[in-house]
């Protein structure tokens, strides 16, 4: 399937199967904002917890915690989010319609061939790396790159826009009381980074990770929930002895690919880019990237944040924010590396990977079927029981054995419709295994298992049932 069409597909099936809606839908929606629907919360809250147990349960050195979306305005000065959180945006005079200069650029890119891109693209990287916004300018024009509302090359300057969403805390509408809405749950780490260690008597090198809402006043919106104005993080920073930053970068790289793989994604479906034009706290900085329907874009990214966000809130705050090693018997300030990914770039990546339409013709008759292949861990539903008919004693045969399994894992009843058409619609939600009750099942105790990826079918002991979902979508083996 072409990937344009894929992406179509999926943002369709997602509304169909009340996987993700628009946000506000009935007036209209609201630009990048979506909302998850029933299915689309189990499965993003399965990826969460997946993460979450990753990092903290599998890790005997990190701690999870949940800080709030609000914090002390001054944490973003130190940040620097207030003075360096922007991007250089251009503006077209005849539609008046913004754009980020890296995504125009990129855009035009995309229709040129891959030899005049890349050089293209290299320019591109150097000019931000020296911010210099007139050949930036300059570029656009030099390639006659148009505004695809108006079609014309009648630019502004370009010009830094800020991405942090503010609000007023309080009653009173003065300066004091602006209060920012987080751009990244990190800085939420930062803060705590003393009480964390302090309380837990944390040794370095440890890590504390969270996840949570993040708020980004993104100018160029698109691909579904890949870019959105409200999304959620995975952050994990790791406090380590300065000096030792390179070996921890290397390691969580590799550790966070690893991550990456145990989804059941095959490797070539990654890449790793390393940054050109390192943020004003990194001292080495790539990015995980996956190949979406819209081609190779970060998923996640792994960064050596040096001591500069833990340096600046202790000269913005004057609290000192050390750490003394009893194994060299000294104070510092510890380094970090930093894992970023985000829940709902995550959600689409399994989509993308899981959303297939197989044809399932044969010469007798034309047949189809869409299946979300997640894995198993994930799935928003993880067993259907269905009875054969809604009588002589199968429903509540049925319902006896959800009432077994709902404890461990998300069952789901079904009696409506054919046995075929039930089949499909689990398919089209993802749940990996069906059991069909029938009139055997009351004279042997057996029942039909149907496998969703391969969709064989077997007999096996009714009995037998919770024992095996519960190994399959074991998270940990
Ligand atoms: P991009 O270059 O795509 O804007 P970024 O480099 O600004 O992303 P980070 O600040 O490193 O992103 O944030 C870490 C992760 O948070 C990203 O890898 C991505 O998965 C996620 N993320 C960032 N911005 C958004 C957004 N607007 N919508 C959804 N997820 C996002």
């Amino acid at each position: 399937m072409a990937n344009e069409n894929k992406l179509q597909a999926i943002i369709g099936h997602c509304k169909e199967y009340g996987f993700i809606f628009q946000s506000s839908e009935i007036y209209d929606g609201l630009s990048a904002v979506y909302d998850y629907g029933q299915y689309g919360a189990e499965l993003k809250k399965n990826i969460r917890d997946y993460w979450w147990r990753s990092m903290t349960q599998m890790q005997d050195n990190i701690v999870g915690i949940d800080a709030a979306i609000f914090m002390h305005p001054t944490v973003w000065k130190a940040s620097g989010h207030v003075d360096n959180f922007s991007d250089p945006m251009i503006d077209n005079k005849d539609s008046q319609k913004r754009y980020r200069v890296d995504h125009l650029i990129e855009g035009y890119v995309e229709t040129l061939d891959k030899e005049k891109g890349d050089a293209i693209l290299h320019q591109m990287e150097l000019l931000l790396e020296a911010n210099d916004f007139a050949g930036l300018k300059q570029l656009i024009e030099d390639h006659k790159i148009s505004c695809a509302i108006s079609g014309t090359c009648n630019w502004t300057d370009v010009r830094q826009f800020n991405l942090m969403f503010s609000t007023e805390m309080g009653s009173v509408a003065d300066e004091a009381n602006v209060v920012y809405l987080r751009p990244e749950t990190a800085q939420g780490i930062f803060v705590n980074f003393l009480n964390v260690q302090k309380t837990g008597r944390m040794k370095i090198p440890f890590g504390i990770a969270q996840t949570g809402k993040a708020f980004r006043n993104e100018i160029v919106a698109r691909g579904f929930i890949f870019r959105m104005r409200e999304f959620e993080q995975m952050e994990m920073q790791f406090f380590v002895k300065p000096g030792t930053q390179k070996e921890w970068y290397e390691y969580w790289k590799e550790t966070r690919m690893k991550w990456h793989l145990s989804l059941g994604i095959a490797a070539d479906k990654y890449k790793f880019h390393d940054h050109v034009k390192l943020a004003h706290y990194a001292d080495m900085a790539c990015d995980i990237e996956y190949d979406f329907p819209m081609g190779f874009k970060e998923v996640e990214g792994v960064h050596s944040r040096t001591d500069f966000d833990l340096k600046q809130h202790q000269q913005f705050s004057g609290k000192k924010l050390t750490y003394f090693d009893t194994e060299i018997n000294q104070h510092y300030v510890p380094y970090v590396i930093e894992t970023s990914i985000g829940l709902d770039r995550t959600v689409m990546m399994i989509l993308s990977e899981a959303y297939v339409e197989e044809d399932l013709s044969t010469e007798e008759k034309q047949d189809s079927r869409v299946v979300l292949k997640f894995p198993p861990m994930l799935a928003p539903i993880k067993l259907a029981v269905l009875p054969l008919t809604k009588k002589d004693g199968l429903p509540e045969l049925a319902r006896e054995l959800i009432n077994e399994c709902k404890t461990q894992f998300r069952c789901f009843y079904e009696e409506k419709d054919s046995i075929g058409k039930r089949y499909r619609r689990m398919d089209a939600l993802g749940t990996p295994f069906c059991v069909t009750i029938d009139h055997q099942t009351k004279e042997d105790g057996t029942v039909t298992i149907r496998y969703r990826d391969t969709m064989l079918q077997e007999r096996i002991a009714l009995a037998d049932v919770k024992k095996l979902v519960m190994e399959k979508v074991e998270m940990f083996k």
